[in-house]
């Protein structure tokens, strides 16, 4: 049995940070791993921008349902689903992607947990394990599932790697020099043929 892998920002859905910053108009939230390498600290500093603009977990959940998926990405996804088994391995937190999920038909997802008060402050987040799309996919092989893995991003090289077949989609620049091992597509056909590619040979 051959199981998909997909990232979802930047493959499926816009990256949610980034857009909801624009959309809100706090370009404080624009801050990412590049600018504050410590986890951590940026999600801190994050939430606490939220609490001090008094968005609550419905109010944010608004703005995220209102961005939609990307073009086309629905019915990429129940299209590949007639064909494979898919999973969903993201970094976001399912309080962030279920309004995106429902408009997705509600693919399996593994990703992080947020934590909200009574008044639907968001007061802290919770990773459920380090390294976890790397780790999903170890665990999908012992079970004798052949996999394929799609992401954009670093932070989807090593589930890249880990799986049988690795593809990138919509990379930056610096991803396909420093990768040069992962085939590159830049648009849904792309993919769905270099899948369709990577699960005849696998
Ligand atoms: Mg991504």
């Amino acid at each position: 049995m051959q199981l998909v892998c997909l990232d979802l920002e930047g493959v499926l859905v816009p990256e949610i940070w980034i857009e909801f910053s624009k959309r809100t108009g706090i370009p404080e939230l624009r801050r990412t791993t590049r600018d504050e390498p410590d986890y951590d600290k940026l999600m801190k500093y994050r939430l606490a921008i939220l609490a001090q603009h008094k968005l609550g977990l419905p109010d944010i959940q608004e703005v995220i349902a209102a961005m939609g998926p990307m073009a086309g990405a629905r019915d990429f996804l129940d299209d590949l689903r007639q064909r494979f088994q898919v999973i969903i391995l993201s970094d976001t937190f399912y309080e962030f992607a279920m309004p995106l999920m429902r408009q997705l038909g509600m693919p399996a997802l593994f990703c992080h947990k947020l934590e909200a008060d009574a008044g639907g402050t968001l007061v802290n987040y919770h990773l459920r394990m380090p390294d976890q799309k790397r780790e999903a996919v170890k665990r999908f092989k012992e079970l004798n599932f052949k996999t394929i893995a799609v992401g954009d991003s670093y932070n989807d090289t090593a589930m890249l790697g880990e799986a049988h077949a690795g593809i990138l989609f919509h990379p930056p620049e610096n991803v396909i020099r420093e990768f040069p091992q992962f085939p590159v597509t830049l648009n849904y056909a792309e993919l769905d043929s270099e899948i369709r590619k990577a699960g005849a040979r696998i």
